[in-house]
């Protein structure tokens, strides 16, 4: 991709030139080198959006941007903590009560710190220092990513290897405690357990694992950033959460995940046109994941493609999750179409801004991104951040 589509991304660092970076600033404002250095990477979700707190699919690949972490045992009773990225200094509790307090950023290590501590494995003192790659609050969860590389510093230091699953959830409940956001499985999930070069079908009932590859090599995930986040997303999320709950009880299933498409005209009917389609989304999303990870399988990408964009008008018009700028960036990505290199594009992540995820032929992924910036910029006057990705390895230990 070149420099031009990139000019407003925010950090192209390699994850090897974030490491470096970061061992350097670590050095400059510590006098020593750092001990350990882990990374955690962010992620996009290709298909299944609202569908982890229904029990349902999701279809996410890490990407290559990382939170990377630097750390050295200190002599203090507590780890001193900087932000690189927000330019902060904090001190973190290792001992004693470790209860959530005012939500700020170091509230997603605190959590992570008081996760272990309940598990009776306490950190000593530590001095870190916090960078990342993956934006934040744009979708791509750089809260799990934090969360993430966090966990795997403890178990760096604490020389305690935890089991994946515990670790990711771990640092779910260290999201829900400490930062109060109750979000669902995918993105710990996804930075702990995803790989190279694949998709991580993810079953948030059972909480099982499929890796799916995506290894094609002319084949591009583009990532368009709208750079604008709506307000609504806190209550609007809650709001639907709450919805699909009722109209699982009203149909006496255990979530929608066991609903069927008979059922939306009985919720319509008992709930309103609004349950109905937000049910209608839920099973359709789940069905549209299962049916791009059989296309995936055969490279078939026009049917992935047509896929993403029926994502799409669900998520805009039965779950009302989308927004103009996401709207606008996936009717440019389907106006381009396959002769212009785009098998399909969709909202990703929450919604009511932050980015939308696309799947382009390779080699036209520079014309492409081109058109977007141009054509979202004419519209909007906001400049657009876009950058390829392939679906990276999930968190481990760099020194
Ligand atoms: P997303 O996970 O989609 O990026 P969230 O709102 O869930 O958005 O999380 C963003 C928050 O996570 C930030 O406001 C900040 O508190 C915290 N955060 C993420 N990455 C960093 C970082 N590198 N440095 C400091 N805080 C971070
Ligand atoms: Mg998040």
């Amino acid at each position: 991709m070149s420099e031009d589509a990139t000019a407003s991304s925010p950090s192209c660092l390699s994850l090897a030139e974030l490491c470096a970076e970061v061992e350097s600033q670590f050095q400059e404002r510590f006098g020593q080198a750092p001990q350990w250095i882990v990374a955690a990477p962010g992620r996009v979700n290709l298909i299944g959006e609202h569908t982890d707190y229904n029990g349902g699919f999701v279809l996410p690949a890490a990407i290559d941007r990382y939170v990377v972490i630097a750390a050295s045992p200190s002599d203090e009773e507590t780890a001193r903590l900087v932000g690189a990225d927000v330019g902060e200094e904090v001190v973190l509790h290792v001992r004693g009560s470790m209860e959530p307090g005012q939500v700020t950023w170091a509230s997603y290590l605190q959590g992570v710190v008081a996760g272990f501590a309940a598990r009776g494995c306490y950190a000593s003192g530590f001095n870190a220092l916090v960078r990342s790659t993956v934006p934040l609050g744009s979708g791509l969860s750089s809260s799990a990513a934090l969360e993430v590389a966090t966990a795997t510093l403890l178990e760096a230091m604490l020389e305690c290897e935890l089991d994946p699953v515990e670790k990711a959830l771990l640092c779910q409940q260290a999201e829900h405690k400490f930062a109060g956001v109750p979000c669902g499985i995918m993105d710990q999930f996804s930075s702990v357990l995803c790989q190279q070069d694949t998709l991580m079908l993810l079953d948030c009932r059972s909480q099982s694992v499929e890796l799916v590859p995506l290894d094609d090599t002319d084949v591009t995930i583009l990532i368009a950033n709208s750079n604008v986040k709506h307000e609504l997303t806190g209550g609007e999320y809650a709001r639907r959460r709450a919805e699909c709950e009722a109209a699982a009880k009203m149909l006496g299933v255990r979530s929608l995940r066991d609903a069927t498409f008979d059922q939306v005209e009985v919720v319509r009917t008992a709930l309103g046109s609004t349950y109905g389609r937000r049910v209608r989304h839920v099973i359709s999303e789940i069905a549209r994941t299962l049916d791009t990870v059989a296309a995936i399988r055969d490279s078939r990408w026009q049917d992935v493609g047509r896929l993403m964009y029926a994502s799409h008008e669900s998520l805009r018009d039965d779950y009302e999750v989308s927004c103009d700028e996401l709207n606008l960036l996936v009717d440019i990505a389907q106006q381009l179409g396959e002769t212009e290199g785009v098998f399909g594009s969709r909202m990703t992540g929450g919604g009511f801004g932050g980015c939308t995820v696309s799947l382009v032929k390779t080699s036209s992924t520079d014309s492409v991104a081109a058109s977007i910036i141009e054509r979202y910029f004419q519209r909007t006057g906001i400049q657009p951040t876009l950058f390829t990705t392939r679906p990276a390895r999930g968190a481990h230990r760099i020194k």
